[in-house]
């Protein structure tokens, strides 16, 4: 069941658009967004609810790649489907393995729109997709190198699921299983800032979510922010996702330095939202990131900094060695100094792990991802498609 995919670095760009398919594709869809797929196409009112969750489980529990495999659905009712709908994958353009094991796949959404999601198995039996939620990034933090990169444009919640979708095939992983998965917890750690596309990412939760399909535990997934202030408590309460916050520095002047979304939302209404994050507990405690930037943010007194903007935050503190990519400006801080830092803040009473670099070799590490889409004009982008 695992799609066709293409290996080697060489055949980067020439993967042929899927060819002109006028049929709807409805994998990666809500029940609903189905249901009115399937209303269109006259299935009875009454049956619409039956049917959208058969396919609904089809798609995202087996993970079926043709109407024909739907056993619970009678021939010339599959048939009537298979001619209206499709249940494509998106292209792989490129499928790379570290010697660590972490895959990194770039993946073709449509002509111009490409985005690399990356699979991380970790050690204690679980594997975190990170999955994009834009192409390219308004933001342009200093050391990211998305942030090299101008938004194109936004994901849907169909694209944001393909991607745990390509993941999942090539994972050999269908039907979901309860136990000893491989893909276990999505992290929105991409491409992207995911809340500058709130909707499209809370409805993706939704559905990743439903326990009839993909069933990734709400508690498993986490959404990663730069610090977009008046999206954080609302995302919150709609999906009960776990946040992250892309800290990197806690005093103002030096954070709107690297990350200049700082200057629109300082730190004082981004630790009042962190405070407000719904069920923020000890068991359900904040992740702050921070990227060790040598002779920038990684002195004892930025530790002791950090200790005091946490304080009274049910947090934890990622230590994120810096991960050079080509033309970055800084260097990673030395090792003794990373522990250094470590060791303060852990003696405060945050833990504060040190992030073992993963896919470095393959350009997969946080703050690594980009892809060679580009904004283009409206009518360069007709062309291609026709
Ligand atoms: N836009 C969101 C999510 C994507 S970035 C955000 O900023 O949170 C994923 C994580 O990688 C963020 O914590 C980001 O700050 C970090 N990161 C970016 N560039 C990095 C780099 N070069 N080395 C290490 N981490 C980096
Ligand atoms: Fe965008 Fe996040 Fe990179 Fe900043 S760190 S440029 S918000 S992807």
């Amino acid at each position: 069941m695992a799609a066709t995919l293409i290996q080697t670095a060489n055949v980067k760009g020439t993967a042929k658009a899927t060819p002109r398919d006028s049929r709807v594709n409805i994998l990666g869809l809500s029940k609903a967004e189905i249901k009115a797929e399937l209303s269109k196409i006259g299935v009875e009112p009454k049956k619409l609810r039956m049917r959208a969750s058969q396919i609904f489980q089809w798609m995202y529990h087996h993970g079926v790649t043709e109407f024909a495999q739907m056993t619970n659905i009678a021939k010339p009712m599959q048939a009537k489907f298979a001619q209206a709908f499709s249940l494509a994958r998106p292209d792989i353009v490129e499928r790379q393995v570290s010697v660590d094991g972490t895959r990194k796949y770039l993946i073709r959404m449509g002509p111009g729109i490409e985005v690399e999601s990356v699979f991380i198995p970790d050690v204690s039996k679980t594997g975190a997709l990170c999955v994009s939620s834009q192409v390219g990034c308004t933001l342009t933090c200093k050391f990211c190198h998305t942030g090299t990169q101008r938004l194109v444009r936004n994901l849907t919640a169909q694209e944001i699921l393909l991607q745990i979708i390509v993941a999942r095939d090539d994972l050999d992983e269908w039907p979901t299983q309860q136990e000893n998965r491989k893909l276990t917890n999505i992290v929105f750690m991409g491409m992207g800032e995911p809340l500058y596309n709130t909707d499209n990412v809370c409805d993706s939760i939704d559905i990743m979510s439903d326990e009839t399909g993909l069933s990734i535990g709400r508690r498993r997934v986490t959404v990663s922010t730069s610090g977009v202030v008046p999206d954080i408590v609302p995302m919150g309460e709609r999906t009960n996702a776990m946040l992250a916050i892309s800290l990197h520095a806690a005093n103002d002047d030096l954070r709107t330095q690297i990350m200049p979304i700082n200057k629109k939302y300082p730190l004082a209404a981004l630790m009042q939202a962190c405070r407000n994050y719904p069920s923020l507990s000890n068991a359900r405690r904040i992740t702050f990131e921070y990227v060790m930037l040598k002779g920038i943010n990684d002195t004892p007194k930025h530790a002791r900094e950090l200790i005091t903007l946490l304080q009274g935050i049910p947090a934890k503190v990622n230590l994120i060695p810096f991960n050079p990519w080509p033309g970055s400006d800084y260097e990673c801080s030395d090792w003794e100094t990373i522990e250094r830092f470590g060791q303060i803040v852990n003696k405060s009473g945050l833990a504060a792990p040190i992030r073992t670099p993963r896919g470095r070799d393959i350009l997969a590490a946080c703050g690594q991802l980009k892809s060679e889409s580009e904004k283009k004009r409206a009518s360069t982008l007709r062309r291609e498609q026709s």
